[in-house]
């Protein structure tokens, strides 16, 4: 496996950052959806994130990374081999699968596997991208240029955590939850709402504009490919912080309470930004309630509901014909209003 650059390495990106952590937290929050400069990151992110979790237990030899602690969703394949013993148990690193613009219907979701099918008359299963992002990351790059059926493709598995494949005479379906992480360059073709209704935050990615930012940047970048190796180790007590962070919020996650006054103010800002439907206002407070785990609080605040809100809401907003001000002005300025 390559080497990737540790994450507590990363200058700046506090709120990609922040965005992600949350989702590795509480990956019912949803996707992170992140807007902006070519090269200044992203990927190098979502990887990093990946790279720092702690590994998953998996079942020897399944395709489709089933959790042995979790019997009840085993794909068919487990299923059949828990009948004759116990599974062996192995820990793997989290998953981070990219899914390729040009990428077939077949490669995404799997297909008949024709080489078995012509060689000995098998009608088996090729899993595809979906089977391998389970329980990890799904990473689109360029997500505003993805092809709608592919979209709509991503939306139903999304939404119902399971891959559906009939056709070729086969019916198969499996268990495929993943975190899904787009890049997407607001120029370029706009996002489906539906599509950015799916993300649970949005966050603006900006190449650092001050000065020692960007000579950090271009120090830390410098000494990691001339020794990754080294540059490691130098990271590996803040890598093994910042683990022990995550797992712990994941532990005290279930503890935090939502107060009805904060979700009261949670649904203000909503009303408030005029956002669709319920998603933002549930997205909102699922990211406050990951962010005060991850700070160690017992209660969601407003202090959280305001850090987290731009994210959680301005890719909801509708577009306001007699206000051009941008997603992220409008938000900052219903929660002055909100707030106080
Ligand atoms: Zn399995």
């Amino acid at each position: 496996m390559a080497t990737v650059f540790p994450f507590s390495a990363i200058v700046g990106q506090d709120e990609m950052k922040l965005a992600l952590l949350i989702a590795a937290v509480d990956p019912k929050v949803g996707g992170v959806l992140a807007f902006g400069d070519r090269g200044a990151g992203k990927s190098t992110a979502v990887r990093a994130l990946a790279a720092l979790l702690p590994k998953m237990k998996v079942v020897v030899g399944c395709r489709y990374n089933c959790d042995p602690d979790l019997p009840k969703a085993f794909c068919d394949e487990c299923r059949e081999k828990e009948k004759h013993g116990k599974l062996k148990t192995a820990q793997v690193p989290v998953p981070v699968v990219d899914l390729p613009l040009g990428a077939t219907e077949d490669r995404v979701v799997g297909a008949l596997d024709l080489e078995r099918a012509l060689a000995r008359g098998e009608k088996a299963f090729e899993p595809g991208l979906l089977a391998r992002a389970h329980r990890g990351f799904l990473y689109i790059d360029e997500a505003n240029l993805l092809e709608d059926h592919l979209v709509d493709l991503l939306l139903d598995v999304a939404a119902s955590g399971e891959n559906v494949v009939e056709r070729e005479g086969l019916s198969i379906r499996h268990p495929a939850r993943f975190v899904l992480v787009g890049t997407g360059n607001p120029e370029e073709g706009e996002l489906r709402p539906q599509l950015l209704d799916r993300f649970g935050m949005s966050v603006e990615v900006k190449t650092p504009d001050d000065l020692p930012s960007r000579m950090e940047v271009v120090r830390r970048r410098d000494a990691f490919e001339s020794d990754p190796a080294a540059f490691l180790a130098a990271w590996t007590k803040e890598e093994a912080k910042l683990r022990k962070k995550i797992t712990q919020a994941r532990e005290r996650l279930p503890e935090v309470t939502v107060s009805d006054a904060a979700l009261e103010r949670a649904a203000t800002l909503c009303m408030r930004l005029g956002t669709d439907g319920l998603r933002g206002e549930l997205t909102l407070m699922r990211a406050a309630r990951a962010l005060a785990a991850i700070e160690h609080a017992k209660h969601v605040t407003d202090e959280h509901l305001k850090k987290i809100a731009p994210s959680a809401l301005r890719h909801r907003l509708r577009r306001n014909p007699l206000d051009d001000a941008g997603s992220t002005v409008r938000v900052d300025r219903a929660i002055v209003e909100v707030f106080g």
